[in-house]
């Protein structure tokens, strides 16, 4: 199978479609994922616990953004802890259940593009989409 071109397949990511074909949504719902995609048929959770592996990003982007944001306001603009610290709190707590979705996605696209292990050979409009 011919690999999608990285920027094509974070372009499907951000999306939330098919890192195959561009085309099927990966979730029908907030937190509902599809099992297959609707136009190529291929099954997202490739292996059980295969999404273990977005957590990792997810919790990366989550972890990063919290540091810079205390970073800025605490010791560049050096607001007090009490002022920062509250809505970085909520911050940790909503970011990711707004990313889990793009962290799936993410994941989905990379393994893809360095695993090929179980892809479909021909996927339809494969690399015509983006
Ligand atoms: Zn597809």
């Amino acid at each position: 199978m011919a690999r999608v071109p990285f920027e094509i397949g974070y372009k499907r990511a951000l999306r939330l479609r098919c890192p195959l074909c561009g085309e099927g949504k990966l979730f029908s719902g907030f937190f509902r994922m599809n099992e297959r995609c609707s136009h190529c048929d291929f099954k997202f959770e490739r292996e059980p616990g295969y999404f273990l592996g977005s957590s990792y990003i997810n919790y990366g982007w989550t972890s990063v953004s919290l540091t810079i944001a205390y970073i800025l306001f605490h010791v560049v603009l050096d607001y007090p802890n009490s002022y920062v610290v509250p809505p970085l709190v909520g911050w940790f707590v909503l970011f990711p259940m707004f990313f889990h979705r793009y962290a799936r996605a993410f994941w989905l696209t990379f393994d893809c593009y360095w695993d090929h292990t179980g892809l479909p050979n021909d996927p339809p409009d494969s690399g015509q989409s983006s």
